[in-house]
């Protein structure tokens, strides 16, 4: 089986914006893997480029095997049925005047065929209830759900054309606090019993802690560090990643939205003209002089690497946890 997405030294510049500069990424059929960073990092605009809903300015994106990158619409449509994108807010990428049946049953016209509507709504009946919606919800618009219900409409019509790779583009951020879990833990479910391969993209580390295969995280445009969910978890190698994840140790979404990341306590820099060498050297209490002159070059560790001057060949170094900030 092919790898569900192979990313290759991925660019995109929004004129002087360089939202990604040259990111490299593989999923295996099948896997999870987490792509977190904090907004304006550019993981989104690495979906966007994996769908296609904008052309990288670089790179190769491969779906399922095939090099997507530069297909024209027209071209793309064989190959849509391989990949789904669920955005963060339901309520802007449902069509309100469609009917929930309509929306669900839509990649299915998408991708070249008619289907006729018998044939559509015994397609979409079973296509809610995986969702865990009733089939006469198909009769509604989408302004007379609740937000979770939406977002359940958006996972139904993502996963209708049986993709081997679903984008889940902070899935539950828009939600309200008190279904974002149940939405996670659908995801969860449906992935484990279909089997699909995902690129789940968050802002929040602790989110994926039972989610993901595999985390990659992203800073400025570039990953800093890639690995197994439980090494990263047990063994942060990158600063930002040490950081990041003592910003949200709790499991608790309330009370993690209000703890404020202590070691991240200034904005991100401007991608406009991120910092030379280490982008992350702004904000990263151990900076020393070769992390502005120098770009740190990927360590490799296990199947991953972290991107840090500090790093050994053997995934070890400090950790800003325990450092002690002189
Ligand atoms: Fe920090 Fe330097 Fe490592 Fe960048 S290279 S993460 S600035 S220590
Ligand atoms: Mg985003």
């Amino acid at each position: 089986q092919p790898n569900a997405l192979e990313i290759e030294d991925l660019v995109m510049h929004f004129g002087p914006v360089r939202a990604v500069d040259g990111v490299s990424l593989t999923i295996a059929a099948g896997r999870v893997t987490a792509l977190v960073g904090e907004s304006g990092s550019g993981k989104s605009t690495v979906g966007r480029c994996v769908v296609r809903l904008v052309e990288p300015t670089a790179g190769v994106v491969r779906i399922a095997g095939t090099d997507v990158t530069h297909l024209s619409r027209r071209q793309l449509r064989p190959h849509r049925d391989a990949v789904s994108i669920v955005f963060q807010d339901p309520a802007a990428s449902l069509d309100p005047r469609m009917l929930v049946g309509e929306i669900v049953a839509e990649p299915l016209r998408l991708a070249g065929r008619r289907v006729p509507r018998r044939e559509r709504e015994a397609r979409v009946a079973p296509q809610l209830e995986r969702v865990g919606l009733r089939a006469e919800v198909a009769r509604r618009y989408p302004h007379e759900l609740s937000g979770g219900q939406r977002q359940r409409v958006s996972i139904a019509r993502a996963l209708v054309s049986e993709p081997m790779l679903l984008i889940a583009d902070e899935p539950t951020s828009a939600l309200d606090v008190s279904v974002q879990a149940s939405v996670l833990n659908l995801l969860a479910d449906l992935q484990r019993d279909i089997g699909f391969a995902c690129l789940f993209i968050t802002h929040d580390l602790s989110a994926v802690e039972y989610l993901a295969d595999d985390i990659a995280v992203m800073y400025l445009g570039q990953l800093v560090e890639k690995g197994s969910r439980e090494r990263i978890f047990a063994r942060p190698a990158h600063p930002y990643t040490q950081a990041l994840l003592a910003a949200a140790p709790v499991a608790d979404p309330v009370r993690q939205r209000q703890r404020q990341p202590v070691l991240l306590g200034d904005d991100l820099p401007s991608a406009l003209d991120p910092p030379s060498g280490c982008r992350f050297r702004t904000r990263c209490p151990l900076a020393f002089d070769r992390c502005a002159t120098e770009v740190p070059r990927q360590v490799p560790i296990g199947d991953g690497m972290a991107a840090c001057h500090l790093v050994q060949p053997d995934g070890t170094g400090p950790d800003v946890r325990t450092a002690d900030p002189s």
